[in-house]
């Protein structure tokens, strides 16, 4: 094959296979692609293909959020230690909408961490010389990081009353049904009956 015809394949597969070019594209009211050379636009994912499929859950969730005169734009998506980060700016967003859209990139921010992050299945932590990374047993590097029994899918998460943002609280995260549950409160060092609690949640929120 001539090196020019290679050349021009190779880009084109790369067009072809970059899913994270297919999620821009998909949701062009959130990302708003300008032109060209999507790989470079901002909010490109920079994590691996493994979150693909929580990502267009989040983004979908996203969409179907907004309405008429709301709007929506992703400023960065990434991996730092090991989970996702989704960071976004809203505009004349009601607070029905914030609601939901808080609840979703915080799920799927959530997911992230029990998700491998090369191939989507059920992940862990490891610890990979100073990198942390979620993946499952077969692409697991390093050693597992040790986990708090009972808090290993604790996460910072919205609490949604009656459909409004009313602050965050510490909640476990249940990857079946991609919801957010109550910590027990063995775990949260809460003697249930006392009313007391002997620690707070290690993020330091009560619950
Ligand atoms: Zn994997």
């Amino acid at each position: 094959m001539p090196a020019l015809v290679r050349i021009l394949f190779k880009i084109w597969m790369a067009s072809v296979v970059d899913w994270r070019i297919d999620l821009i594209k998909a949701y062009p009211n959130l990302f708003h692609p300008r032109g060209a050379g999507l790989e470079k636009a901002r909010g490109y994912p920079v994590c691996g293909g493994g979150w693909r499929d929580l990502l267009n859950s989040a983004c979908a969730k996203v969409e179907s959020a907004i309405t008429e005169g709301e709007s929506f734009k992703v400023l960065q998506i990434k991996e730092r230690l090991g989970t996702l980060r989704f960071y976004w700016r809203g505009g004349n967003l009601s607070t029905e909408a914030e609601a939901k859209i808080v609840e979703a990139i915080a799920l799927a921010e959530a997911r992230s961490s029990v998700t491998c992050e090369q191939c989507g299945e059920e992940g862990r932590p490891y610890r990979a010389g100073r990198v942390l990374i979620t993946r499952c047993t077969v692409h697991a590097k390093g050693q597992p990081v040790e986990l708090t029994p009972g808090l290993e899918n604790a996460h910072i998460a919205p609490r949604i009353v009656d459909g409004q943002f009313r602050g965050i609280s510490c909640c476990g995260y249940d990857r079946a049904t991609d919801t957010f549950i109550d910590l027990l409160p063995d775990a949260l060092g809460i003697e249930v009956g006392s009313g007391r609690s002997s620690s707070t949640c290690e993020a330091g929120y009560g619950c």
